[in-house]
């Protein structure tokens, strides 16, 4: 009883509603920014409700633009509310509803690729990494355009446990356009199984929650769109620097219609490639006949240890890149001089 008067007493008063801001303001949505805006608030709701509980939570919301979703974070009870907006036309609206929410919504006017969020948040939140999660998530109706780098980014920060990772497993609820939304949750042998999948599931749990259609939006975008939640796993399923396996999964995924041997050998110069690709496939214990799509996050995990192991073995391996030597070659070419060995082999 008590609880629901404290959570009634941090509900919103009225205030003029995210149309009217938005036409107040003249909030023309701007495309360079993937500004597409959840008006319906019954829709900001239900993708609140996919974090959990956010009673007295710490919450990080990235572009709350006109401050829709920002209504229905503050009406979840959180007790502080950090937003990070690039575009300064929507402080002033930002500015409104932070009156109305004394005290628990804080705005920062910058860029979510830039801003150290290991430093938006008090220390005392934190929670040691194998423990539960702190009280601490991310929710956003993400740009378009920086979605795919901005979960990259974090995916890393989860493996050094570093950004919005420093205070433990912080969860994130987030929408992706609808394909990049299938991507990150495909299961082995599913056609939409790609690099996002690997490294998202490796990492964590990942939750493709609901699709909500792109006429809910306004301007209504060319896709639907897809609210994922991620909740980072105690233990990652792999078990080796994040640049380490991402250079791995990408190299495979390079050929997805191909047999998965095909990436693999991309991973070696070429004078040493077909022994190196036979040593590497053979300790995984993997069949170089999978396709990319089919392989399991286990299979990813015994190539990622394999190709450590070779690593240590052949200095120069590591920082090898199949691209970097055919523009090497090209140039070499363009010049009529030969190319030379790549790594100290
Ligand atoms: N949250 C609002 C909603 O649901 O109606 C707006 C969502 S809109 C898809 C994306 C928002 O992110 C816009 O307000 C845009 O200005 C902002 N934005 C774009 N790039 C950004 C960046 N790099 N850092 C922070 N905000 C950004």
């Amino acid at each position: 009883m008590a609880a629901s008067r404290k959570l009634a007493s941090l509900r919103l008063p009225p205030l003029p509603t995210v149309g009217e801001l938005i036409k107040l303001y003249n909030l023309r949505a701007e495309k360079q920014l993937s500004q597409n805006f959840l008006l319906d608030l019954r829709l900001t709701d239900k993708i609140v409700r996919q974090a959990g509980s956010l009673r007295d939570a710490y919450v990080c919301e990235v572009g709350p633009g006109p401050g829709g979703l920002t209504r229905s974070i503050l009406n979840a009870g959180v007790a502080d509310l950090l937003v990070v907006e690039k575009d300064t036309r929507f402080i002033p609206g930002l500015k409104l509803l932070s009156e109305a929410a004394p005290g628990r919504l804080r705005i920062v006017h910058g860029d979510i690729l830039t801003y150290r969020m290991d430093r938006g948040f008090p220390v005392n939140i934190s929670k040691p990494w194998q423990e539960d999660p702190p009280n601490l998530h991310i929710i956003g109706n993400l740009p378009f355009n920086v979605s795919t780098p901005l979960i990259i980014k974090w995916l890393e920060n989860v493996a050094n446990k570093s950004g919005p990772f420093a205070y433990g497993r912080t969860r994130l609820t987030l929408t992706f356009q609808k394909e990049v939304a299938e991507r990150l949750t495909a299961s082995t042998g599913s056609k939409q199984r790609s690099r996002l999948s690997i490294m998202a599931q490796y990492l964590c749990t990942v939750h493709n929650c609901f699709t909500i259609p792109g006429r809910a939006f306004i301007p209504k975008p060319e896709v639907d769109v897809g609210v994922v939640h991620f909740s980072p796993l105690v233990q990652p399923q792999i078990q080796q620097p994040f640049k380490l396996v991402e250079k791995v999964v990408r190299n495979i995924f390079q050929f997805r219609r191909k047999h998965c041997h095909k990436g693999v050998e991309k991973l070696f110069p070429e004078v040493c490639r077909v022994e190196l690709t036979q040593e590497m496939m053979q300790k995984a214990d993997v069949d170089p006949t999978l396709r990319p799509t089919e392989l399991t996050i286990p299979q990813f995990r015994a190539l990622a240890d394999a190709y450590a192991h070779l690593c240590t073995q052949e200095p120069g391996l590591l920082s090898y890149e199949f691209r970097e030597e055919l523009r090497l070659k090209h140039l070499a070419r363009q010049r009529n001089t030969p190319t030379g060995t790549f790594i100290g082999a």
